[in-house]
């Protein structure tokens, strides 16, 4: 059997279920972000299986979370945002809505990702695509560090072609509906011109939309 045919044949074996809600029927990018998402969950899900296979042990697990606190530059898609305004306006409840919304409007870029909540993701279903790629692997980071700099062999390097048809599920958001031309654009990284670091992006406007405002359209 070829690589190819093995890597494929793992490839179906490895389901992570699909992540879905009920507004998906009112809002359509809604189902263009979840289905990204499924895609990229399951090509880090193939490369991680690839790596305990050869032996390598998972650092990043549950409440590890120097990487929420101390990256800078951890890019975002407009689609993303947009998913995180949703999820955060219209599906935070509790405790955990009013600590969220706290650290949204005291958010000041450099501070640390505003959604991290005792040492856990609290928009998990929604993180971005940036946060589900990197992926530590042997030993936990130091505080302060990022592997990607210190050991880059020990972060996981993300399957190419998942993230491509991720990033193709997302174009429709765009416009591009039309299969040849969105596989082109996912390879040629168009999207890209369009990331926003989720440490510059003014989340206190968020913080005040949290107050009261359910949203209706999606206007970030
Ligand atoms: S990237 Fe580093 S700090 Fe973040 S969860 Fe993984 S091991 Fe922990
Ligand atoms: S969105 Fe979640 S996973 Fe990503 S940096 Fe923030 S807390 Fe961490």
């Amino acid at each position: 059997m070829t690589k190819n045919r093995k890597s494929r044949k793992r490839a179906q074996k490895i389901d992570t279920p699909r992540v879905s809600f009920p507004e998906e029927k009112r809002l359509p990018w809604l189902t263009m972000l979840l289905d990204a998402y499924h895609i990229a969950d399951r090509g880090i899900a193939l490369e991680i299986s690839k790596r305990l296979k050869a032996g390598e042990r998972l650092a990043c697990k549950k409440g590890c979370s120097s990487c929420c606190s101390t990256h800078v530059t951890i890019p975002v898609y407009p689609l993303e945002v947009v998913g995180i305004y949703w999820y955060v306006i219209e599906k935070l409840v509790g405790p955990e809505r009013d600590r969220i919304k706290a650290q949204l409007k005291a958010f000041k870029a450099g501070s640390g990702c505003p959604f991290l909540l005792d040492g856990t993701c609290g928009i998990h279903v929604v993180r971005p695509l940036a946060c589900r790629h990197f992926n530590v692997f042997n030993r936990p980071c130091s505080p302060g560090e990022d592997p990607y700099y210190t050991r880059r062999d020990d972060v996981l390097t993300p399957n190419e072609r998942f993230k491509e048809r991720a990033l193709a599920a997302m174009l429709p958001f765009h416009g591009i509906r039309e299969s040849s031309k969105k596989k082109r654009l996912a390879r040629a990284r168009a999207l890209d011109a369009l990331v926003k670091n989720l440490q510059e992006i003014d989340w206190a406007n968020l913080g005040r939309r949290m107050d009261g405002e359910i949203m209706r359209k999606t206007r970030v």
